[in-house]
């Protein structure tokens, strides 16, 4: 099936889950701007949230305060999707993730049974601390798994283990990425979020991945509270990041890498405006999420009604009550 043929009305009555929602920001048709940019691949996966512990303390976890009552998503949901899969190949991967879901004993047989079920890719999101032990990411990749969405916080061991709280986190995880490098079919990808503690790490983090070959895309999500007030104070000024950001970007793309940029003003980024992707697959999770998402109140900036972006999610309510809605920094693209 290709992407313009994507229907996400009928994705989303075979899935039939409450909580579910289609990732995408600006219509298929319109993504060609992005085409040998960024993977965009978004609506080609579904993400499934099945576990909801995590051994990691990041202190920009944007859902520390759910994951205690957040339910992951049901065997039964996770059969019918399988079972729909296998009937019309709606899709062409399926991410399970959660908070951490290689605290999933069964991981490798979720993975088994989505591939026999006609998933080409099977990809977990994961702080990849238990990659470092190589034997588990070896039965990973027999079991299917061929795609590693890896969150790195840090640009080093120092930096890395002080953000997520935990020693020997970045050790663990570049035993482990370095490991399923050596596989050829493994498709490596990162995601940082930036927040006060990491904007000015992002060109480091980019020099320090480079010698991983199958590191096909890095993703850049700038931080956003899952609230009104920003009370850990980790939003960081726009003007701030930006050096930063247009210096990794320029980075990955001269090693030849894919880069997203998540949630930033899409004008700031000039000339690397390709670079914003805000799409994300379609997301089975607990309808509570929502709840609590819903309070950051995107779509906020002043010159919305004049801007032609279509992916630009603008700002949020605790930027605005952090830094005022900068309308002066701020030009809409033209119509
Ligand atoms: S003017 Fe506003 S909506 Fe347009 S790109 Fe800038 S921040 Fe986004």
């Amino acid at each position: 099936m290709g992407s313009s043929e994507f229907d996400i009305t009928a994705a989303l009555a075979a899935i039939n889950a409450p909580g579910t929602r289609g990732g995408l920001t600006t219509p298929i048709d319109k993504l060609g701007r992005l085409k040998g940019l960024s993977l965009k691949d978004h609506e080609k996966y579904v993400s499934l949230t099945m576990e909801f512990r995590c051994n990691l303390k990041c202190v920009h976890c944007m859902i520390e305060g759910t994951m205690d009552h957040l339910k992951p998503t049901s065997d039964e949901t996770f059969a019918r999707i399988c079972q729909d899969q296998r009937e019309t190949g709606r899709w062409e991967g399926l991410v399970l993730t959660g908070s951490e879901i290689t605290l999933r004993r069964d991981l490798t047989e979720l993975a088994q049974q989505a591939k026999s079920a006609g998933f080409k890719h099977i990809r977990i999101q994961t702080h990849g601390m238990h990659l470092g032990r190589t034997d588990y990411a070896d039965r990973l990749v027999e079991a299917g798994i061929d795609e590693y969405f890896v969150s790195v916080a840090g640009s080093d061991r120092e930096s890395h283990d002080c953000i997520t709280q935990v020693n020997g986190a970045w050790d663990k995880m570049m035993r482990g990425m370095e490991h399923l490098d050596q596989y050829g079919h493994v498709k490596l990808i990162t995601n940082s979020v930036v927040t006060t503690e990491s904007y000015m790490l992002l060109p480091d983090m980019v020099a320090n991945l480079d010698h991983l070959k199958q590191l096909i895309q890095m993703e850049f999500w700038n931080f956003f509270p899952m609230a009104e007030i920003d009370e850990k104070g980790l939003a960081a000024r726009h003007s701030d990041i930006l050096p930063y950001l247009q210096e990794a970007i320029l980075a990955c793309r001269a090693g030849g890498r894919y880069v997203e940029v998540k949630n930033f003003p899409e004008c700031l980024l000039a000339e690397l405006g390709d670079a914003l992707v805000n799409a994300q697959p379609t997301l089975v999770i607990d309808p509570a999420f929502w709840t609590e998402f819903d309070r950051n109140e995107f779509h906020q900036c002043p010159h919305r009604m004049d801007c032609a972006s279509t992916e630009c999610l603008g700002l949020t309510s605790a930027y605005i009550a952090r830094y005022g809605d900068e309308r002066e920094l701020l030009n809409p693209l033209p119509q």
